[in-house]
């Protein structure tokens, strides 16, 4: 084979292989930042059941103090109930007796109604803590993953990089500067020609151009995409049946296999 064509073949797989690596380099901490947007989605359940269990606590304190508030004039209306003169007075102060214990039951009522939901609360939380705490684990072993998979990247990308120049100096400059304005457009530069077709644009081969290519022996380019090509002995297709035939034989088993799925009844 061309020493050229044989080079810029090797050339392109290195190229592709930089170009993966590259990508993968690039998504690493795309990745990392999503884990710790899942993360902070966890912070801020703690942090909202945390709030919700404040709330209550406030909330109850309030209630209890409406509780005190409204004994206060019970005990109040009861000791001026002893100096009133009328019967209608009395039944007033009975009356204002009767409303503040019922808004003391109201309360009472409200205050069980939020001890249930601080059960609730604290279970949330519980669990809110839970997630949060094997969320943080995973995030640092996938930051981890992620920095070592960098360093290993970057390793294999020194390497081909190397190899990369060692490759380019060594093929002749006109094929190179070919190669690579092709990959530069085409994101490949390299097709194999097969069945006297490009494989990358499918475009047929003139049969010189195709009886040039099967040698190896020199750099031609796709007329029509513009790729270096090459021949591969080995994806050579084998010599076709008589079509003629073949096509008679399927179409008999076409007719053999209407004729048996055909209802009987
Ligand atoms: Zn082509």
């Amino acid at each position: 084979m061309n020493q050229d064509l044989e080079k810029l073949i090797e050339l392109e797989k290195i190229d592709r292989e930089v170009t993966r690596l590259t990508d993968e380099v690039a998504a690493l901490p795309k990745r990392v930042a999503a884990i710790e947007a899942k993360l902070a989605e966890h912070k801020a359940a703690v942090e909202k059941a945390k709030a919700q269990i404040k709330a209550n606590e406030t909330g109850r304190r309030q209630l209890e103090a409406d509780i005190k508030g409204f004994q206060e004039k019970i005990v109040k209306y009861r000791s001026q109930s002893s100096s009133v003169k009328t019967n209608d007075e009395y039944r007033a102060l009975m009356h204002e007796v009767e409303f503040s214990e019922k808004q003391i039951s109201g309360c009472e009522d409200k205050i069980l109604e939020l001890m249930i939901s601080l059960e609730n609360d604290e279970k949330s939380l519980k669990r809110a803590e839970a997630e949060l705490k094997t969320e943080s684990a995973d995030v640092e072993k996938e930051k981890g993953e992620a920095r070592v998979r960098t360093a290993e990247d970057e390793n294999l990308l020194a390497g081909l990089r190397e190899k990369r120049t060692e490759l380019r100096t060594g093929v002749n400059d006109s094929a190179l500067a070919h190669y690579d304005r092709v990959m530069r457009q085409r994101k490949s530069a390299i097709a194999e020609a097969r069945d006297q077709k490009c494989m990358a644009c499918f475009v047929m081969i003139r049969p010189q151009t195709w009886q040039e290519i099967r040698t190896n022996d020199q750099i031609v380019t796709c007329s029509s995409c513009g790729r270096i090509l090459y021949f591969d002995p080995a994806h050579e297709a084998p010599p076709e049946p008589p079509k003629k035939k073949a096509k008679g034989r399927a179409s008999e088993a076409e007719t053999e296999t209407e004729q048996e799925t055909t209802p009987t009844a």
